[in-house]
């Protein structure tokens, strides 16, 4: 694993791929080092922990969690003694979002043969999913770190000459979304609020809640932003990630009204230039989403992760589109 140098003390990580769980990190080079999210297992964490090491030998400081999904924080053990900081909602949503346990758990049940055969008849896009989650990561001897450090609104932290902003915007793609901005180079990371290349998917809040927290990048007006998924991009994500938001909830409204089924309307709904970005089938996710706001679901409302990633299974082979999570 190497770092991407994005200005002078910042750099990034990214990952070659897309899917779930292939999430980028971040590191701050200003004393005592700031790591932003780190990684879906071990083995990712300790790369990136030696990748860090070669830019800065001394170890972090700090661990900066943007928000509370697995891709994000299954490293942070891997970083002893660095203070971990991240929105005041993290150590109650973390165990309910990111568990370990629930992950071996659901691992091993599919290596089951007679737990496969039901799947594959029953829940096809389920088996699929966790099948190419399993063959890209391993969460043996993950534990969860929660952070100690809490975030409210905003949370400055002083580096060696240099201000670390921290700005929840949440919920956005989760509840406790973190802007994580070094102003004096015009750099920001920006967890999953931002989608490069690759199609956006979120869990807490509505579109409107979405617009608003990129709103508040558009404000800081970043020159380069590290996405929680992609490549490192300026504004142009952020456009990105609010036409596609802004196209799929235009697009549904119609078929809600009319009372066309979820999973008929994303059959529907035309890609257009987003057809090339990586895991289009997510489309069936955002319409769902769309559907909730809709309706008035609350924004806290559980998903129904079984008919999520068969929803998303069986658009994809409806439109021939990959089948990737
Ligand atoms: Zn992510």
């Amino acid at each position: 694993m190497e770092l991407e140098r994005v200005s002078e003390h910042a750099w990034a990580h990214v990952s070659p791929a897309y899917r779930f769980c292939d999430a980028n990190s971040g590191f701050v080079a200003a004393a005592p080092g700031v790591v932003v999210d780190t990684q879906s297992d071990l083995a990712h964490a300790r790369a990136l922990r030696d990748a860090i090491a070669a830019v800065r030998p001394d170890p972090p400081g700090y661990v900066v969690n943007t928000h509370e999904d697995l891709d994000h924080v299954f490293g942070n053990q891997v970083f002893e003694g660095a203070e971990v900081v991240g929105h005041r909602s993290l150590p109650e949503r973390l165990p309910k979002a990111a568990s370990p346990i629930r992950m071996r758990k659901t691992l091993e049940y599919t290596r089951n043969k007679l737990a496969r055969l039901a799947l594959r008849i029953w829940a096809p896009g389920a088996l699929a999913a966790v099948d190419q989650l399993a063959g890209d990561y391993d969460f043996t001897g993950v534990e969860l770190v929660k952070p100690t450090r809490l975030v409210d609104d905003h949370l400055t932290l002083e580096l060696d000459g240099l201000a670390l902003e921290l700005t929840h915007v949440g919920p956005a793609h989760q509840e406790g979304d973190l802007l994580v901005h070094l102003p004096a180079e015009e750099v920001l990371f920006a967890g999953d609020v931002v989608f490069k290349d690759a199609t956006p998917i979120g869990w807490r809040g509505t579109f409107a809640d979405w617009r608003r927290a990129l709103d508040v990048i558009e404000a800081k007006a970043p020159a380069r932003i590290v996405p929680g998924h992609g490549p490192v991009c300026g504004l142009d994500g952020v456009a990105d990630t609010r036409a596609y938001i802004d196209h799929v909830e235009g697009a549904a409204r119609p078929l809600f009204d009319a009372g066309v089924p979820a999973l008929e309307a994303a059959k529907r709904i035309p890609l257009e230039r987003f057809a090339d970005w990586h895991c289009p089938a997510r489309l069936y996710a955002n319409v769902q989403r769309a559907y909730r706001g809709f309706r008035g679901d609350p924004p806290d409302a559980a998903w129904d992760f079984l008919d999520l990633f068969n929803g998303m299974h069986k658009l994809a082979r409806a439109r021939e589109l990959p089948v990737e999570y």
